[in-house]
């Protein structure tokens, strides 16, 4: 049983967590470390087994036959069920093992997206939101991936603004089905699903509700697959309805309530497109470290050059940060969804209100693990040189499938509109988060440069960490106060503050991550070594994303006295961080080319 949750969504910005709540990636037990294993090992053989040329050129309509050969072998172990109830035939892993089980499946490449959709977009809504008729009925033809399952939200005319979706479910005269009609886009798995969760206004209603549809009610047809700059072997198609028959028992969850549902089911989409970053970037450092080590150039291994192990060190020192990141919040999930369990929340209600809680966490996590990952394969391209941009190594596969990260489950301008959204709606319509507090205790920590450890270990980081924090309550306050309303379209202003807010929790993150290992016995002195400089660099260039941030949004909405004083708030509190960004990145390199890979 998880111990008791003590941050609650969005409140690492107004309170300080400690160490000893935090979970770190270093406390997974062996059994979950296994899991990980047998998927990394899984994908190794048998999706990489296939040759990487074979892999690249593999394409979800001319390989179908192969896709669903690897698809069976991993449903044999098991790998469909991963987050579905033992009770139907899955493995009911825990929110944060479930995490590890994503990161390891980016070793299987675009293979990676169709078990992803099957454990997450696809079978969660069944599994979050199902009456017991329904998981009976479903989950267990889904977890032995008997029945592959899809999640249809998107429309030609609906991505972003999903609620404007136009397909319609009107209950027939006998009042046993609903006759649904529209047509879904970019269905991932739909080309062989046989389960869809469909997203559909009934009658008149302005709210979406959901329905579980199976491809055998008829009435269903499939487009063509479609032609995709990256996860090829991926299927992605239109699905048509037409005067689809649905049992009125299938509608999922109350009527009107499909919105809340799908966005919900898109936050626990958000951490995993995160956690597969994470294990596309420590794949991406053991790919290029072995390369760089053995191509010669000017007789010299081109790892030995500074510019190469700049590199190294900026993928590192973001995979160490997103991880704490992502594991943090993920152990967040298991304990509030105990927490729930045990104040008598029925099952179903408390997977949904613990993946609710982190609604802000998650879209920071998406957002900053998709570009740190996208930027990764960028810069694996580039240390490969030539041979990256050749169909040969599969660096350039890797480049095109980590692209789609940036746009599904909710593009990265959507998410960072969500995350201060999500902010504001907690702290002044709910006022679950204690902002007037703040507005009391943030003016005197700014005079003090607050050092929220007072003295010891890291004291200077977790200044600037405070820092990065307070400063966002200011300027989100001040441009608040000035903007009103009219805040939301000044879109420029909100993905600066979105951009301060994401550096403030995943540096914290790091840095709570290195603390607890300090404090821990028996930590290995040269790793911890390690890993400090590595949030420390990635401290270092936060600081600057988050100035630059800064100074972008009270350039765009302050004048006069305000801007002077906010620029010159900005010039004190994220100040200089005197590191030596070079030589940490050159060690943190050499480590991490000394062991071959990211193990640390
Ligand atoms: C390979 C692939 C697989 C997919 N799988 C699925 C799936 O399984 N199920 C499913 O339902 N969907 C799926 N999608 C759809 C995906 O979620 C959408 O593509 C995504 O949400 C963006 O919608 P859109 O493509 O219509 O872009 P649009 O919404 O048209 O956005 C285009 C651009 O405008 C910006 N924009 C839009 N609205 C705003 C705004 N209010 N303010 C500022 N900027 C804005 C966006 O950020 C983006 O940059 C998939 C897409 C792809 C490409």
């Amino acid at each position: 049983m998880a111990s008791k949750s003590k941050l609650i969504g969005g409140s690492f910005l107004l309170e300080q967590a400690n160490t000893a709540d935090v979970f770190i990636p270093e406390e997974f037990t062996e059994e979950q470390l296994m899991i990980s294993t047998s998927v990394k090992e899984f994908m190794l053989k048998e999706v990489q087994g296939l040759g990487i040329a074979k892999v690249a050129a593999m394409d979800a309509e001319k390989d179908k036959d192969l896709v669903m050969e690897v698809f069976k072998k991993a449903s044999a172990l098991g790998f469909c069920g991963v987050s579905v109830d033992e009770k139907y035939g899955g493995m009911g892993l825990d929110f944060n093992t479930s995490l590890l089980f994503t990161e390891n499946l980016a070793l299987g490449f675009s293979f990676a997206t169709t078990i992803g959709c099957q454990t997450s977009i696809g079978s969660l809504p069944v599994t979050w939101y199902g009456t017991e008729a329904q998981k009976e009925q479903y989950l267990p033809g889904i977890a032995s991936g008997e029945r592959g399952c899809s999640y249809c939200l998107t429309e030609p005319g609906s991505g972003s603004d999903a609620n404007s979706a136009k397909s319609r479910a009107v209950l027939n005269a006998e009042g046993t089905h609903y006759i649904l009609n529209g047509q879904k886009m970019w269905i991932t798995n739909g080309g062989f699903a046989e389960v869809f969760t469909v997203f559909a206004k009934i009658e008149n209603d302005e709210k979406l509700s959901a329905f579980i549809v199976e491809k055998s009610f008829g009435g269903i047809s499939l487009g063509k697959e479609e032609k995709k700059m990256g996860i090829k072997a991926s299927s992605t198609v239109q699905v048509f309805f037409n005067n689809c028959k649905i049992p009125k028992e299938n509608l999922l969850g109350e009527r009107g309530k499909g919105f809340n549902m799908a966005l919900n089911i898109l936050n626990s989409g958000r951490i995993k497109i995160a956690a597969g970053g994470v294990g596309g970037m420590k794949y991406g450092l053991e790919k290029t470290i072995e390369y760089a080590t053995q191509r010669i150039q000017f007789n010299k291994p081109i790892s030995d050059f500074g510019a190469m192990k700049q590199k190294i060190g900026i993928i590192a020192a973001n995979t160490f940060a997103i991880e704490s990141g992502v594991y943090r919040i993920g152990a967040e999930v298991d304990k509030k969804h105990d927490e729930l369990l045990k104040a008598g929340s029925s099952g179903n209600d408390a997977k949904i209100n613990s993946m609710r809680e982190y609604a802000i966490e998650c879209a920071i996590l998406k957002v900053i693990g998709s570009e740190a990952v996208c930027n990764t394969a960028d810069e694996a391209i580039q240390i490969f040189g030539g041979m990256g941009y050749s169909m040969e190594t599969g660096v350039e596969m890797a480049y095109r499938d980590a692209r789609i990260t940036k746009i599904y489950e909710g593009t990265n301008e959507i998410n960072r509109m969500l995350s201060l959204g999500e902010f504001y709606k907690r702290a002044f319509v709910t006022k679950e988060l204690n902002i007037k507090k703040a507005g009391r205790t943030v003016p005197a920590a700014i005079a003090q440069n607050f050092n929220p450890f007072k003295s010891g270990m890291l004291s200077t980081e977790f200044m600037f960490v405070n820092n990065l924090k307070n400063l966002f309550l200011i300027i989100t306050g001040a441009a608040g106060a000035k903007l009103k309303e009219k805040l939301v379209d000044e879109q420029e202003i909100v993905m600066n503050l979105a951009d301060i807010l994401a550096m403030a929790f995943i540096a914290e993150s790091a840095f709570l991550r290195v603390k607890k290992l300090g404090e821990k016995a028996g930590t290995d002195k040269a790793t911890l070594d390690i890993k400090t400089k590595l949030a420390q660099l990635y401290l270092y260039d936060a600081l600057d994303t988050a100035r630059k941030a800064a100074n972008n949004a009270i350039d765009s909405f302050a004048g006069g006295v305000q801007k002077f004083a906010l620029k010159r708030l900005v010039r004190i509190m994220l100040k200089s961080y005197s590191i030596n960004p070079k030589d940490l990145r050159r060690e943190a390199a050499d480590y991490i080319i000394s062991k071959k890979s990211y193990s640390l």
